[in-house]
């Protein structure tokens, strides 16, 4: 028998927001490897461990291969049962008309997924509002990445980075704030070690754990949970003070200085270093550092964004960034760091209950006529629900149907308990997914998708940068790309949109959105990208604000900030602080990653970071299991003693589904952004 030949095909790793490029050589179904060329923009010749071995999941025994539905038995228990496309489709169609109907419009609502296509987070939305009329459309930006947007948004004007991976290579001074680079976004820190090793750039690094980001810094900033925004305003004050600010680029460039100096007025060293820990010559050390460095960029990930004042504190470091002239000039700028592969480009492409695509306001008249006559319809102007909102809303029994496209919903979101309970009581639920989730245990249908490597389409990583990928392999039995799935779910729905390739998607979107305007896949075509905004004749924007800030007068904005104490602080009772975050090895609940045998031999389930006096203190060692429990819930995990963590102070990674940390975390949400306050989590330790 004749061996199938060996295949060679470009794609865009889905395992965080850094967005390699690299091609995977395959026969059929099976990877033989991951091979990056060198033509990669964001990556250049590396990937990390999971962008290189991630990928067995693919074909997991576990992968959906074909629709399920929930059917009743004559005894009463229900059970989900294989169904044709047709009748999955039709039964979802059905149902969500029905309720849309009878209920009205805002009584349905979609999520849309940040590891699926720009493409496709676009159909999202056009199904939500074409098809159903309603804005309640959003994406999981909404649990990580939406106060830094609104930061931007605030001081600069666009939600994204302000420039790229070239800019953070180049710039003499790097502020890292909430993000252990090293485990988050690997490559990415490798371009940073590099850099410092190389050209002797400086860290910053602000974080509560000792991790190895920081562990390389120039200088390494503690604070007390839940402070940053108070040791941020007290730099800036200070650089005021001393007369450090970029006097020349403020009085050219920034708006409100006045006012903003005024609202600095408490944040003095003596307070800073009084309520943040940090001592006095830190902040001084810090200050005079970020002014007298030619050119800053400013890193920062969900340790800012998972807080109450997750948006405040991000808008402190692009006030920092702006009152030292760091934007507008290579090497400068405000760079979140988005987590999953594509969370920049599910926000951009639509999925969110504010905006059309490319942020285009849903009362915008003239945006919104734009869509209606391409897509042949009237459009509500109606305010949507955006995630969180609409856990309250299947609570209170005004959100009765909900399509959740890709997203482990009822472990990643908050209060893992509450969210639950909330989609039990959902009148009718459709999840499209990979795997049997969690979430799809409180489904009604249940639609089976292709991961990345069994479609065409593109991402956009961090960087803002639009990146091609390429079909590797065939799906998996009767799995489908979600661009197509969706498609006939409209037709179902009476609305024929046509589409026999995401390309067509990409030029519909081209023609209605301004941002988009030059985004086709010939320039595209293998490892070329494109940075929004784009313009019709295909000229990109790597580096934002050369010539003008994208506010009022093309003037940026410093945002005047008051600081108020994090929810849910440690009391007699629950007396211990609990962090979260990522791991090199896994990618969030680790239901793709769990599933590669190298991974998971390294690290099989999440653990707990207990410090060395609280293990002495309690009599635990590395490997015990101990119990967590917060006001919410509780979780069993085992120890790992930790040089990483302070006493008081224990760090859990998220990748697990059985020990999930959200059953511990609360309802509370950052007010600007409603991104819930994941970091203010206060719980107990028992010890089993
Ligand atoms: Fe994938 Fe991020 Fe690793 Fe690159 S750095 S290979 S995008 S997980």
């Amino acid at each position: 028998m004749r061996e199938a030949s060996v295949k060679q095909t470009k794609t865009v790793c889905t395992y965080c927001g850094v967005g390699c490029s690299f091609d995977v050589w395959t026969r059929e179904r099976r990877i033989l490897k991951i091979e990056p060329t060198g033509e990669g923009p964001a990556n250049g010749i590396s990937t990390c461990v999971k962008g290189k071995f991630g990928w067995d999941f693919v074909n997991a025994p576990e992968r959906l291969r074909g629709p399920l539905v929930r059917r009743a038995a004559a005894d009463g228990t229900e059970t989900f049962e294989p169904a044709s496309w047709d009748e999955a489709l039709e039964t979802v169609a059905t149902r969500m008309r029905a309720i849309a109907d009878e209920h009205g419009p805002q009584s349905v609502a979609f999520i849309a997924s940040s590891k699926a296509t720009n493409e496709e987070s676009y159909l999202v939305q056009k199904l939500a509002r074409a098809v159903f009329g309603t804005n309640s459309v959003d994406n999981c930006s909404r649990y990580c990445q939406a106060p830094a947007t609104q930061g931007l948004w605030r001081t600069v004007g666009y939600g994204g980075d302000a420039g790229t991976m070239d800019d953070i290579r180049a710039a003499d001074l790097v502020l890292i704030v909430g993000s252990n680079t090293d485990q988050s976004h690997p490559v990415l820190a490798a371009h940073l070690r590099a850099a410092q090793k190389k050209r002797g750039q400086t860290h910053i690094v602000a974080d509560l754990r000792a991790h190895t980001t920081a562990q390389r810094a120039d200088l390494f900033l503690r604070p007390t949970p839940g402070t940053d925004l108070i040791w941020l305003s007290a730099v800036t004050k200070h650089i005021f003070d001393q007369g450090w600010e970029d006097r020349a680029f403020l009085d050219r460039w920034v708006n409100h200085e006045q006012i903003y100096r005024e609202s600095l007025e408490p944040f003095t060293l003596q307070f800073a270093e009084a309520t943040t820990g940090i001592p006095r010559a830190q902040l001084v050390e810090c200050a005079r550092l970020v002014a007298e460095a030619g050119t800053v960029c400013g890193l920062w990930a969900m340790g800012v964004t998972q807080h109450t004042m997750g948006s405040d504190t991000s808008t402190a470091i692009s006030n920092l960034l702006l009152v030292t002239g760091n934007f507008g000039k290579p090497g400068t700028g405000g760079y979140p760091l988005r987590g999953h592969n594509n969370v920049q480009g599910c926000s951009d492409f639509g999925s969110i209950n504010t905006f059309f695509p490319g942020y285009q306001k849903v009362e915008d008249d003239a945006a919104r006529q734009r869509y209606e006559d391409a897509w042949g319809v009237e459009l509500s102007t109606e305010k949507g629900l955006d995630n969180r909102e609409m856990i309250d809303a299947i609570h209170d029994g005004s959100l009765k149907a909900l399509f959740l496209v890709g997203e482990e919903i009822a472990l990643v979101d908050a209060n893992a308990h509450y969210v639950q309970d909330a989609l039990s009581k959902l009148d009718f639920f459709c999840v499209q997914e990979i795997f049997f989730s969690k979430s799809a245990e409180f489904a009604d249908v249940v639609l089976a998708a292709s991961p990345s490597l069994e479609k065409d389409g593109t991402f956009t990583n961090t960087e803002r940068r639009i990146q091609r990928l390429y079909k590797v392999m065939d799906p998996l039995g009767d799995s489908r790309p979600d661009w197509e799935i969706l498609t006939d779910l409209a037709r179902k729905l009476g609305h024929d949109w046509g589409y026999t390739h995401p390309s067509e998607i990409m030029d519909e979107i081209a023609a209605t959105t301004p941002l988009f305007a030059g985004v086709t896949y010939a320039r595209l075509a293998g490892y070329q990208s494109l940075c929004w905004p784009v313009a019709e004749d295909g000229t990109d924007t790597p580096l934002l604000y050369t010539d003008e800030f994208h506010l009022p007068e093309g003037k940026a904005r410093l945002y005047p900030l008051a600081w108020t104490e994090p929810s849910d602080q440690p009391d007699d009772e629950y007396d211990l602080h609990l962090n979260s975050g990522r791991n090199l090895e896994h990618f969030h609940t680790g239901n793709q990653t769990h599933k590669s045998a190298g991974l998971n031999s390294i690290i099989p389930d999440t653990y707990v970071e207990v410090s060395h006096e609280l293990a002495e203190a309690r009599g635990v060692a590395t490997g015990d299991w101990v119990r967590l429990v917060s006001r919410r819930g509780a979780v069993r995990v085992q120890v790992l003693v930790s040089d990483q963590v302070r006493d008081g102070e224990l760090f859990m990674p998220l990748s697990s589904s059985q020990h999930a940390v959200n059953y511990l975390t609360s309802n509370v949400v950052d007010p600007d952004s409603h991104t819930p306050a994941y970091k203010e989590l206060a719980v107990k330790m028992e010890v089993l």
